[in-house]
């Protein structure tokens, strides 16, 4: 079955969306069900935005079970504002510094944000090594004093991500989860605040998600401009200011579609590993063709990032897979290489086509330089080596055509 490119975008983030929700976004656009206008001219003030807010908040604490304390809210400003507002609001009068874990590029971005203005400590930094892996618990010296400890759960850009929860128990625990919230089961018991965008698993960008319990907003300083407190947010239902009306509606549809279509975090955690072990394994059984960059015991289930032999195979492979439909393959701008996104939106089919594409580039690539140094590798099938090129058994992917 043919996709349409949407069905086949690796980027990411913004990331793929489920077509079905695409759908009722589409419809909204026009005439919201039941309402008789457009989304994008409904008054953030109406009922039916309040409620619209509620469903959202209530689906939230239902997916995660989240414990009573904690408040929901939806903010504007990305995970970047969260950077500042969270030193913000957590340091103010502490005299010892925060705790922060550096394992890649966007917790580099939340250290460097938060040390502007506020005294913080990084317990551990991955960059001499080039964020190749994750730090062993042994390796992280917490202090109990520390006001919060802060970390990213899956580092988007590397393709790490922690299996466990970090720290003490003593010590609030701050975690972005951008790009891993709501991709399955987690219990939200162990963590004080956790704020997580919309624009990877679980909408457009626009709106970002924040559950902080409510014990953590007492010691906040009374001076902050209101949109940076918190508490501005709590009092108003997160209409402070007019929100992203739009952004926040479509994950108020995805959230349905975790609940009803999906199945719960349980199911969906499952077919996120199930995409996410397909594209290892195509890593696993390449002889090193596609090489993983970060060890097997941190790999994220979000973000599959590797490289070919050379630059000008990663050009080739991204050109071809670019004809052949898939897009967003391209690494992060900072680091290169290939990184295939496997956000909730993403099909196991979809995850399917790309392996079968790997496979496919794989040996054709190796028939090339098996002709060019008159050798063969032992494990390429020898019907494909005698095959030419434009073989029928082979799809040749520039002639194909995405509708
Ligand atoms: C993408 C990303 C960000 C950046 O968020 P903005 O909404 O663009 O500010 C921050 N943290 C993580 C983990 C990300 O993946």
């Amino acid at each position: 079955m043919m996709m349409t490119r949407n069905g086949l975008n690796f980027g990411g983030g913004p990331g793929a969306l489920p077509e079905c929700v695409l759908r009722e976004a589409q419809q909204s656009l026009w005439e919201v069900p039941g309402v008789g206008l457009s989304i994008l001219g409904i008054s953030h003030r109406s009922e039916w935005f309040a409620a619209a807010v509620a469903e959202l908040e209530s689906n939230v604490r239902r997916l995660l079970d989240l414990p009573n304390d904690f408040h929901v809210l939806f903010l504007q400003g990305g995970a970047t504002q969260q950077f500042s507002m969270i030193p913000m609001t957590l340091l103010h009068k502490k005299a010892s510094p925060a705790d922060y874990v550096h394992t890649g590029y966007w917790s580099g971005k939340s250290i460097a944000e938060a040390g502007r203005g506020s005294s913080i400590r990084v317990v551990w930094s991955g960059e001499s090594d080039g964020f190749r892996r994750l730090p062993c618990d042994e390796e992280l010296d917490f202090r109990p004093d520390a006001p919060y400890l802060h970390y990213v759960s899956n580092e988007t850009v590397e393709g790490l991500q922690f299996h466990r929860v970090l720290g003490p128990d003593g010590v609030p625990r701050v975690c972005d989860m951008s790009s891993d919230f709501l991709s399955g089961p987690c219990d939200l018991q162990p963590f004080s605040l956790v704020y997580a965008h919309a624009q990877k698993n679980i909408g457009p960008a626009g709106v970002t998600v924040i559950l902080i319990r409510d014990g953590l907003l007492a010691d906040a300083p009374s001076d902050l401009p209101g949109f940076l407190d918190y508490r501005s947010h709590v009092q108003t239902h997160s209409i402070y200011n007019t929100p992203p009306v739009f952004a926040i509606y479509v994950v108020l549809l995805i959230t349905r579609w975790l609940l009803n279509d999906v199945g719960g975090l349980k199911r969906m955690g499952e077919i996120n590993r199930q995409k996410a072990e397909l594209l290892y394994e195509r890593l696993d059984e390449s002889d090193g063709f596609y090489c993983g960059k970060v060890a097997s015991a941190d790999r994220s289930r979000m973000n599959v990032a590797f490289n070919l032999p050379s630059r000008e195979l990663e050009s080739r492979f991204l050109a071809m897979a670019d004809a052949a439909g898939f897009s967003g393959l391209a690494g992060h701008r900072s680091i290169g290489g290939i990184r295939a996104s496997i956000y909730n939106g993403m099909t196991v089919d979809a995850v399917e086509q790309l392996a079968g594409f790997m496979d496919h580039f794989r040996r054709r690539y190796a028939r090339r330089q098996a002709a060019d140094a008159g050798g063969v590798p032992a494990w390429l099938p020898p019907a494909e080596v005698s095959a030419p090129i434009t073989s029928p058994n082979l799809p040749d992917y520039t002639q194909f055509s995405p509708q």
